[in-house]
This record gives C-alpha cells, structure tokens and sequence, in this order.
C-alpha cells in the first residue's frame, strides 16, 4: 500500500515526485511510502524547447528534462519508487483507500496524485464525473481537467498541473505539482504547515 502514488511522469508529476521523495527522510515521513507511475510518452515536454524558464539553460530540450528528472530522483530520493513502463487505465475509489489498475499491475494507495495532462480523449476509467472542458485553454483545442478545489478532487484525490485547469506553461506545471507534494507533507505532518529546504 502506497501513502502516495503519483501519475504521470511529466513536468507536474515529476515536481511532485521531488519534493515527496525529498521529505522521506523527515522523522514525520519515516513509515511512508510513495512513488511515482513516471509514464511520459505523451508528455508535451518530449516536443518543448525551453528558452523562458527561470533556472533552465535557453535551448534545452523537454525530452532531456524527462531523462534528466528520472535520473535525479532515483538518485537523491531512491526511497520514492519509480514504476516504468506502466500506463494507467483505471482508478478504483474504495472508502479508505484507491486502486489504480495499469496495463500490467494494480497498486493500492491511500493518497493519489494525478498529473497526467490535458490532452483529451482523457482515458483513465473511473474518474468521469470529474472531467469538464478546461477552463484556461481555447475551446477549439477541446483541452480537459478534472474539477477540484485547490487541487482537491475529493479527499486523497489531488490533480494537478495542466489537468488540473492550470494554463500550459513549464514553471505553472512544476508550480502546481510542489503545491500538491506540500499539501500532501502537510498532511503527513498532521496538519502543521510543510515545506522541505534545503540550506548550504
Ligand atoms: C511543443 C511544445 C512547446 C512548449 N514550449 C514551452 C515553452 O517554451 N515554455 C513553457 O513554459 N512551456 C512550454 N510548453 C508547455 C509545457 O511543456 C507544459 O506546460 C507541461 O509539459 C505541462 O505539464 P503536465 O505535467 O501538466 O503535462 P505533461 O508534461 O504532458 O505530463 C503528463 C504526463 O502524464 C503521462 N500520462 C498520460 N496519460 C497517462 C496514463 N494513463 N497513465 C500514466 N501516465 C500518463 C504522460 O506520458 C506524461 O508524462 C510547451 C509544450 C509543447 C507541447
């Protein structure tokens, strides 16, 4: 059983992942378990070149980041565990817990994080009476994100990133993910508000 499952191995996702993985050392994070299903086939960072990213070098290629985010998690957070290879196709809402069945296995988690874009058709069963066309891209583009609260889908459901109606850009994307990591350490944390820092 996940605490945390991530889905989608894009920009949002792997944010996301970072951060989570970057708090599993924390005392309040010691029995935690989270991970990441780092599917990125279909992620719109394989045709994106990135010349308007603050900290991103002008020129580099979105097809790198995948590469590149992969590498960086399993080397710093190896605790957070990466599922490759693996598509999601349905998600199961049992009352304390989540079932999420890909095209080769099924996990349960307690907490589910969602990232997996605004590309329509969305193809994740399940997960229907969330979806409406999105409000932040041009309707002929018939662009979709799964209604939410702050993130909030329902409780333990998060979306984020261009899923969750945010607008197409790399640093909202990232931006929207470490929210959801923050909120779902917070919760971890009982509550008390959380944030992981590094200092030199
Ligand atoms: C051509 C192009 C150029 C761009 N240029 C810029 C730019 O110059 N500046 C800028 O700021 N932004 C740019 N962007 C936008 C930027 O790439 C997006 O904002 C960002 O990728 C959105 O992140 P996301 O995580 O929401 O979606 P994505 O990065 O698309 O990630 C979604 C992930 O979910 C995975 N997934 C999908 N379905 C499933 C499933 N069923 N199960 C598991 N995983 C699944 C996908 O494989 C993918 O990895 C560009 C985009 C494109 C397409």
């Amino acid at each position: 059983m996940f605490d945390t499952l991530i889905i989608g191995g894009g920009a949002t996702g792997m944010s996301c992942a970072l951060i989570i993985g970057s708090a599993l050392n924390k005392p309040f994070a010691e029995n935690k378990k989270a991970g990441i299903i780092v599917h990125q086939k279909t992620s719109h960072l394989q045709k994106a070149l990135f010349n308007n990213v603050l900290g991103l070098t002008p020129g580099t290629l979105g097809e790198n980041l995948l590469e590149t985010g992969k590498n960086q998690l399993n080397k710093l957070y190896p605790r957070l565990t990466q599922i490759e290879y693996e598509k999601v196709c349905e998600i199961k809402d049992y009352e304390s817990y989540f079932e999420v069945i890909t095209n080769k296995k099924h996990y349960t988690a307690k907490t589910v994080v969602i990232a997996t874009g605004y590309t329509s058709p969305f193809t994740i069963k399940g997960l229907e009476n969330y979806l409406i066309p999105h409000q932040m891209a041009k309707p002929e583009k018939a662009r979709v994100q799964l209604k939410n609260v702050l993130h909030l889908v329902k409780p333990k459901l998060y979306v984020a990133g261009s899923l969750a109606g945010w607008r197409s850009q790399f640093a909202i994307a990232c931006g929207s993910g470490a929210q959801v990591a923050t909120d779902i350490l917070t919760l971890w944390n009982n509550g008390e508000h959380t944030k992981v820092h590094d200092k030199k």
